[in-house]
């Protein structure tokens, strides 16, 4: 594992991380969440805040209770749709009069090849309520009086996913966390462009991440090898258990992920059927059928 450092992780609490940096946790632990979501607070007097968070009343009280008297918000910037990132988001601008940043709505960045493959399941956590203000593209920057931010659009976990590059650190969302994998469900998460993704961060040379779940990554490369050689292990057990007689996702999962408690397997099917799709637009296998749900896979 690469290095993660213990960090308090008290739900409410401002933590300064480094000057220009504070990070105050929700109250929303899970598995899927971690000790919960990270919400940054950006530069100091005239602020950007990073992730509002899921829609809990106390946690938008713990963001205002954050601000030093006369601080400001100038701008509220949601790395992508999902609930527990984006749902606070609107309350708080409200609150604040600040406007709302992201690189669209839940149906922005998605994979057009996807709309054309039908059912795909999926959509876990979506929030499709969630309008942004203002649009940011790939490689916009976006500027306060004390800070800098560089946009890079990284679709994977999600369509409209975005990390935001600050000075030599990563604001690195769901893309990269030190403490979990990413959930990569289609049509919303998309093998294919996470792992690019993934590629376009390793470029940054970035020091640390800074992720929407969990504590900071102290080795940014490190980590991000990790998850890069992660994938490509999961992927070669993929393509092996195809040459070895092939199967729908589900079969597949349960027989390459023998060491997950049963309840966990669904989630695991979700991922083995995300390499899939990848794996059927570099014409590497193929489904026996249209209902690539429940279709048999095999190798090409
Ligand atoms: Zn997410």
């Amino acid at each position: 594992m690469a290095e993660v450092s213990q960090s308090r992780l008290i739900a409410g609490t401002p933590e300064w991380l480094e000057p220009g940096l504070r990070r105050v946790l929700a109250p929303n632990p899970s598995p899927l969440t971690g000790p919960g979501t990270n919400s940054y607070i950006l530069g100091e007097g005239r602020v950007a805040i990073i992730d509002p968070g899921p829609g809990h009343p106390e946690h938008l009280e713990a963001l205002l209770g954050a601000l030093a008297p006369g601080e400001r918000v100038e701008m509220i910037i949601v790395t992508h749709a999902h609930h527990d990132h984006s749902e606070l988001a609107p309350h708080l601008a409200s609150r604040v009069g600040a406007p709302v940043v992201a690189f669209g709505d839940a149906s922005a960045g998605l994979n057009p090849a996807f709309a054309a493959l039908g059912n795909l399941g999926g959509g876990e956590g979506a929030d499709h309520a969630f309008q942004p203000d203002e649009t940011v593209a790939d490689e916009a920057v976006i500027e306060g009086p004390d800070w800098r931010l560089q946009v890079i659009h990284t679709p994977g976990h999600f369509g409209n996913h975005i990390c935001l590059a600050w000075n030599d650190v990563v604001f690195s969302g769901d893309q990269a966390m030190g403490w979990s994998t990413s959930i990569v469900s289609p049509p919303d998460g998309d093998m294919t462009a996470y792992m690019t993704s993934l590629d376009r961060l390793r470029a940054l040379n970035a020091r640390r991440l800074y992720p929407g779940h969990g504590a900071e990554v102290l080795d940014a490369e490190a980590r991000l090898r990790e998850l890069v050689d992660h994938r490509r292990g999961r992927e070669a057990q993929i393509l092996a258990a195809l040459q070895q007689g092939g199967g729908a996702a589900a079969d597949l999962a349960a027989r390459i992920y023998t060491d997950v408690p049963p309840g966990l397997l669904p989630a695991a099917t979700r991922n083995v059927f995300a390499h899939l799709l990848d794996l059927e637009a570099r014409s590497l296998a193929r489904a026996s059928s249209e209902d690539r749900l429940r279709a048999r896979w095999e190798p090409v």
